[in-house]
């Protein structure tokens, strides 16, 4: 069973949080102005590096509250997890 480190709660089992995707995706400034294929790229691009990733998580059978972790994608290690707003511990991301 994996444990995942909420930043509220401490250390859960994996099966209590939801995954939401890539961390840091910022809304497009303008976004009326944007073409078809702009709007697309913000909708459904995402990276999908093979190492660290930061992502978005929700502790859903817990304290319901949104969190970022920097996840390594082959080694599935959670490098670091930190509140909305913070930076992650080390500088990756
Ligand atoms: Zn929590």
């Amino acid at each position: 069973m994996l444990l995942i480190r909420c930043p509220w709660c401490g250390d859960r089992e994996e099966t209590e949080f939801g995954y939401g995707g890539q961390a840091h995706v910022a809304y497009p400034p303008s976004a009326e102005q944007l073409s078809d294929d702009e709007w697309a790229q913000y909708l459904f691009f995402r990276d999908n590096p093979k190492g660290p990733f930061a992502e978005r998580w929700v502790h859903a059978a817990g304290c319901r509250r949104w969190f970022n972790a920097v996840r390594h994608t082959v080694s599935n290690e959670f490098i670091s997890v930190y509140r909305p707003g913070e930076k992650p511990a080390g500088g990756a991301a």
